[in-house]
């Protein structure tokens, strides 16, 4: 169990006791980051402009190289198997990008696929005269498993999985997914921007080639943060589409060596205030123990479901047999950024998920547009309750 007073002493946004408390439930946006992550960042940017970055840099090093150690404890990865970016999205195209494909190959593409993985897939197709294909989802919303095993074949070289969508409580199914992959000799590439820090990942468990998340979501760590796994073999024999002098070493006038891990996916450049944000975003959830932060978000999740359809006007517009913290929904006859910021005004943040972030999804359903609750295992019941009686004024005006 959590302890939530500590929790919340723990969150800056919660510091001021003049201030109203912030209803938050945005954590599938930008989570709000603990205080030692803001700590941590700003300690050292400021050591930064008093020594310069390359001195504040090694004084750090075995830090930096703990954000690798932390997260490959959250996920059951060795550290040598993961490589640090500034996105989900940079992550899923430094793997997705570095893959092989020749004319006739096919790719596949998740139904809830995230809008940035499938530009990149068809991008990749036009360019190789690839095909990209979607995969069918079954009634509950959950990629179909038989569809997806009579969809595979020998060209198949790619399937993009995304374990849970931006737009809605959906969870997909990884290990079956696995297996009718590798069988077919496809590779598996999870989407786990959504799950990362809020459901468990084990690399190990999951059997996947390679796995994308992001920093500010679920984490709680900083924005412009992210990572990749690969599985360790492919981290030694792939060659990845861009390298630089941190991915590889110039060896002779002729000649390069790429490094001997998933630091081959890194460039040597970047924000290592936000890369030991991230470490300490990492390091704050094992502290609390990943299994009750994930149940408390479940938690949080389960009460919005069951209680937002007892509203006059409201639907809940999740999928899926098995549910995230992800909760969304539509008020009739009001628009979902009018929800959004109606709800704003009165100091409840939620977002919206638009039809372009999971074009398919979203027109096989006819949604334009969902409002997006996430709330994290920070928010209370009593938060919840003013959001819902925030979005019952907001319906009842309509
Ligand atoms: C947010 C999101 C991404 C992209 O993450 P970035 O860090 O913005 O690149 C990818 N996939 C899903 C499912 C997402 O929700």
């Amino acid at each position: 169990m959590l302890d939530q007073t500590r929790l919340r002493a723990d969150i800056p946004a919660y510091a001021d006791p003049s201030r109203p408390t912030p209803v938050f439930l945005d954590s599938a946006g930008s989570s709000l980051p603990p205080r030692s992550v803001l700590d941590t960042m700003i300690t050292h940017l400021h050591r930064e402009a008093e020594v310069g970055g390359y001195r504040a840099a090694n004084e750090r090093l075995a830090d930096l190289a703990a954000v690798k150690t932390s997260i490959g404890e959250l996920i059951n990865a060795d550290p040598a198997g993961i490589a640090l970016s500034d996105s989900a999205s940079r992550s899923w195209a430094d793997f997705f990008y570095s893959v092989p494909l020749a004319p006739g190959d096919r790719i596949l593409i998740s139904g809830s696929d995230y809008a940035s993985n499938a530009i990149a897939a068809l991008q990749r197709a036009r360019a190789a005269g690839a095909v990209v294909e979607s995969i069918p989802s079954d009634e509950s919303g959950q990629i179909d498993i038989a569809a997806f095993g009579a969809l595979l074949d020998e060209r198949v070289k790619l399937v993009s999985l995304v374990h849970v969508p931006t737009n809605g409580g959906l969870v997909n199914p990884v290990g079956e997914v696995v297996k009718l992959a590798h069988d077919a000799n496809a590779l598996v590439l999870l989407d786990a921007c959504q799950s990362a820090g809020q459901l468990p990942l084990d690399v190990l468990e999951f059997g996947v080639d390679a796995l994308s998340a992001t920093g500010r979501k679920w984490l709680r760590g900083p924005r412009g943060t992210g990572f990749l796994y690969v599985r360790p073999d492919l981290a030694t024999t792939m060659e990845p589409q861009r390298l630089d002098l941190h991915s590889a070493q110039w060896t002779g006038p002729a000649e390069y060596r790429l490094a001997e891990d998933a630091s081959r996916f890194e460039f040597w450049e970047c924000d290592v205030a936000a890369r030991l944000g991230l470490g300490a975003a990492v390091r704050y959830l094992l502290d609390l123990g990943p299994d009750n932060v994930y149940a408390a978000v479940a938690a949080n999740a389960a009460h919005l479901r069951a209680e937002l359809p007892r509203i006059a006007g409201v639907t809940v517009r999740d999928l899926g047999a098995r549910h995230s913290g992800i909760v969304s929904f539509t008020v009739d006859g009001v628009e979902s950024v009018d929800v959004r910021d109606r709800l704003a005004e009165r100091d409840v943040t939620v977002t919206v998920s638009h039809a372009g972030s999971t074009l398919l999804d979203m027109t096989a359903r006819r949604l334009s547009s969902v409002v997006r609750a996430s709330p994290h295992c920070f928010v209370t019941t009593a938060d919840l309750d003013r959001f819902l009686e925030a979005v019952e004024t907001v319906a009842a005006r309509r």
